[in-house]
């Protein structure tokens, strides 16, 4: 059974303004860098979310915090015990890239928002992922105010005033502040001891059919591997519910796009789990909690490049209906996130806004609007129910501003 233990069960969101340490801070608890993607980077193209698996362990004869490590073994070789293993959701912080935070917050259970000490409270991006989470409805937060080590004492407490100051009237209200130095390890018994009181693992129901969100996907071949040596496609993300058995059936939606006489439409795809990679293990079956790997029979030239990221997928005839058109009710913020004045305006007929529906990301462009409900047609169709909660992003001078969440009402 401890093996078991070994599976992420909880997804953690890294949140917060760019440099404070988030990347930092998950190699300090799992020893992983998820910032593996600088070549996109320096390519343009926007970088997805990193996962990273710790194991969260305690010392037994040792008292709180101290007992809390992710260390085997101690300094007098005495050993601890495994808690539960965690998986951080690491978003990158650059402001541009609020998109791919969002679709990360659909699959994080709990998030622990980065502040660094050694700048004042709040940064933008540090309150934008703070609103994000408000939107989305994540209530779990840990607040690590990191680079104590760049700080006096003095600074470090009045920077701990501004960051509860801050928090007030939000949803990271009640959250515990622990400073700590990500770069000098200094605190992280503390931070693990935080992480495990306000993060639960959530309750989940094994019999619910299973739902995953796709984040990732790729195709695992080498340039040149000949057609009978062809591994099929592969998608990565996290299941929000249910469980998935090696050699399960499975459907993805919206699929694959398909011309036929001229017009253009999504037909869902079709295929069988071939393996199954969960917490750098192969494994016959999967439950939430952490990245989760997928072989699949389909052709690798489907699944290339993220081809499938924001997709979802399932057992054939489970998944919720495809929308290339819907309708949602709109809670608009007060204001526009980062910026001292300026109210929200309301959501006129014609405008584009860019959509977050659970890890997909499309532009939809509003063909009706009044009052708080508005129709939008999509540039890219999403598979989604009826209730699923939508960020909702409109362009402010060159960028995409979060401005308020929706609801699908169909
Ligand atoms: P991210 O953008 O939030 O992921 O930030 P990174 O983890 O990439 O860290 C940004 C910079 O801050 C890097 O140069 C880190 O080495 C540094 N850094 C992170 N944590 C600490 C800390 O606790 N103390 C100090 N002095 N530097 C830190
Ligand atoms: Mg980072």
């Amino acid at each position: 059974m401890s093996d078991n233990k070994r599976q992420p069960e909880v997804n953690i969101g890294l949140v917060g303004h760019v440099d404070h340490g988030k990347t930092t801070l998950v190699q300090a608890l799992s020893g992983e860098w998820t910032d593996q993607h600088s070549e996109e980077m320096k390519r343009g193209i926007s970088i997805r979310l990193g996962y990273a698996d710790a194991t969260f362990r305690r010392f037994p004869d040792r008292d709180e915090p101290e007992c809390y490590t992710v260390e085997e073994t101690g300094p007098d070789g005495e050993e601890s015990e495994i808690m539960r293993t965690v998986s951080f959701v690491d978003a990158p912080g650059h402001e541009t890239l609020m998109a791919t935070m969002l679709s990360g917050a659909s699959i994080m259970d709990g998030a622990v928002l980065v502040v660094s000490a050694s700048e004042p409270v709040p940064q933008p991006q540090t309150e934008e992922h703070l609103m994000a989470l408000d939107i989305i409805g994540i209530d779990n937060i840990v607040i690590a105010q990191n680079k104590i080590d760049l700080v006096d004492a003095d600074r470090a407490r009045e920077n701990y005033e501004e960051i509860q100051e801050f928090v007030e009237g939000t949803v990271a209200e009640d959250a515990p502040v622990v400073p700590v130095s990500a770069g000098q390890n200094v605190n992280m018994d503390v931070l693990i001891g935080a992480i495990e009181e306000e993060i639960p693992t959530p309750e989940r129901d094994p019999d619910a059919d299973a739902t995953m969100h796709v984040a990732r996907s790729f195709d695992i071949n080498r340039p040149g591997t000949t057609w009978e040596d062809l591994t099929g496609g592969v998608i990565g993300g996290s299941l929000s519910k249910g469980e998935l058995e090696n050699g399960a059936e499975i459907e993805i939606r919206p699929g694959r796009e398909v011309e036929e006489g001229g017009q253009s439409e999504y037909q869902p795809i079709e295929t069988e789990i071939r393996s199954l990679q969960a917490g750098g293990e192969t494994v016959d079956r999967v439950s939430p909690g952490g990245l989760l790997g997928v072989g699949t029979g389909l052709d690798p030239s489907l699944t290339k490049g993220d081809a499938l990221a924001g997709q979802v997928a399932g057992p054939s005839g489970t998944l919720p209906p495809t929308w290339e058109s819907f309708e949602m009710e709109v809670d608009l913020l007060d204001r526009i996130v980062g910026q001292e004045s300026g109210s929200v305006d309301e959501i006129s007929t014609g405008e584009p806004l860019m959509l977050t529906v659970g890890t997909a990301t499309t532009v939809g462009s509003v063909t009706s609007a009044r009052g708080d409900e508005c129709e939008l047609k999509l540039k890219r169709p999403v598979c989604a129910a009826e209730g699923d909660k939508i960020a909702i992003n409109r362009r402010v001078g060159a960028r995409w501003r979060l401005i308020g969440v929706g609801t699908l009402t169909g």
